[in-house]
């Protein structure tokens, strides 16, 4: 008998990688993470975890560990540039009610427990993989101090390693093949400074055709701020910088006073993202015995509020199924792409349509259409009704879909 202990190289250090080594460990392979990053990053923007991340968590046993930033005092208004404010619906008013957290909040809960009992490698990315029956032959290649370049086997693969993958890029083909543009700029960050004329635990919304900002209160933290505009030459949002892209796009109408104390907060920012937003979309996550998990794999967007809650759930999963089907990674793989791929072509879906409309109202109509609902929810019957009709969808939208 075969009682070698199996061995999973695991690309990338964000969510799904630390959540899959912490499931590795626990069904008795051994895990060993790869970070092209030279350390752990900062704890970056705001994230809602919803049931199905926090289903997960709890399972997991990191769902107190995470914690739960959401302040049940808070208010959210819709504002206009010249100042005029109505009470609307945050994040956090959502029917479902996410936590409200930071990504560094997930990513310490599992980093916690991973890091003793797990090879953590920095400054490391693969070049190459040799699949064959047996296993998979990786090329890692470490740059900085301790540069070099080794080739091991590995039982696994794992490629964790975000939307622009270079697992997927090595293994499956190149970008422009998986992933489709949704035609919008995501530039996020967290505040220093609150919006003056509101209190600290406040949050407003700036909605407008094709562009909108949102801040997101948290308790014992800066509010998270994020700017989205709709483009249809993404490059040119590149060629000059964020901020300047960001002025142009919220152009040329004056800013008033909230936009520009948020675009004045996005400017004294130490640390931000400014990206595009993009799906990756697959007919396969899988070969024998290399698999795309998270953003590499799927990537939902900002716009499903369930990249963090699917990468937990993806990783859960696979461990469940690994252990289930000891000796056969394959049928393993198989399984578990089977099992999510419903969900996130649903998933998907849903953030292409409702949810960017959410974000970004796309039209007039869009925004008067919004600017309606914001009068119900100003009440509080209104509230209440609307959100009991739409717990039913985000309730199928949010289900356990790791459990097994
Ligand atoms: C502004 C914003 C708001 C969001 N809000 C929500 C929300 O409310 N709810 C929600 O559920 N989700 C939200 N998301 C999505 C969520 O953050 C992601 O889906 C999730 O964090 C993806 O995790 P991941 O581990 O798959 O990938 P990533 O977080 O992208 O991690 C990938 C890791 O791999 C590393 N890496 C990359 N290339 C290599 C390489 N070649 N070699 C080694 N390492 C490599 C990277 O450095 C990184 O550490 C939001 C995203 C954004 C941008």
């Amino acid at each position: 008998m075969n009682t070698r202990t199996p061995r999973a190289l695991v690309v990338g250090m964000g969510i799904g990688g630390l959540a899959t080594a912490m499931r590795l460990n626990e069904i008795g392979w051994e895990p060993v993470i790869v970070e092209r990053a030279p350390a752990r990053r900062a704890a970056g923007y705001f994230i809602g975890l919803f049931e199905t991340g926090r289903a997960t968590a709890q399972r997991m046993g990191v769902l107190d560990a995470i914690g739960n930033r959401t302040d049940l005092t808070s208010v959210t208004y819709d504002v206009e540039r010249d100042g005029r404010r109505r009470p609307g619906m945050g994040y956090g008013d959502l029917p479902g009610g996410p936590r409200l957290i930071l990504r560094g909040d997930i990513e310490t809960a599992l980093y916690n427990s991973v890091a003793p009992r797990t090879e953590i490698r920095y400054g490391t990315t693969p070049t190459a993989f040799d699949e064959h029956s047996t296993g998979v032959d990786v090329t890692l290649r470490t740059t900085g101090e301790d540069a070099s370049e080794t080739t091991e086997h590995f039982d696994l693969v794992v490629g964790a390693d975000g939307m622009r993958s270079t697992v997927r890029r090595l293994v499956f083909g190149p970008d422009s093949q998986f992933m489709r543009p949704l035609n919008h700029i995501v530039a996020a960050t967290v505040m220093k400074e609150p919006v003056p004329g509101y209190r600290p635990q406040d949050g407003v919304v700036l909605a407008e055709p094709g562009r909108s900002v949102w801040t997101f209160p948290f308790t014992n933290h800066h509010p998270g701020l994020l700017f989205n505009y709709r483009t249809d030459d993404e490059d040119a949002q590149f060629r000059r910088s964020p901020m300047e892209s960001l002025r142009a796009a919220f152009g040329p109408e004056p800013t008033g006073p909230v936009l520009e104390h948020l675009l004045q907060q996005f400017e004294k920012a130490d640390d931000y993202i400014f990206d595009s937003a993009h799906q990756v979309e697959m007919a396969t996550w899988h070969t024998d015995r290399i698999v795309l998990l998270g953003d590499a794999a799927w990537c939902l967007t900002l716009y499903s509020g369930m990249g963090a809650s699917t990468a937990l759930a993806g990783a859960d999963l696979l461990g469940s199924l690994l252990q289930r089907n000891p000796g056969s990674t394959t049928r393993a793989l198989r399984e578990w792409d089977q099992k999510l791929r419903p969900f996130m072509t649903m998933q998907q879906e849903s953030a292409r349509t409702e949810g960017l409309t959410t974000f970004v109202p796309q039209t007039r109509k869009d925004k008067v259409v919004r600017t309606a609902l914001q009068r119900v929810l100003a009440r509080r019957t209104g509230k209440k009704v609307m959100s009991a009709l739409l717990a039913k969808t985000f309730k199928e939208m949010s289900i356990d879909i790791a459990a097994v």
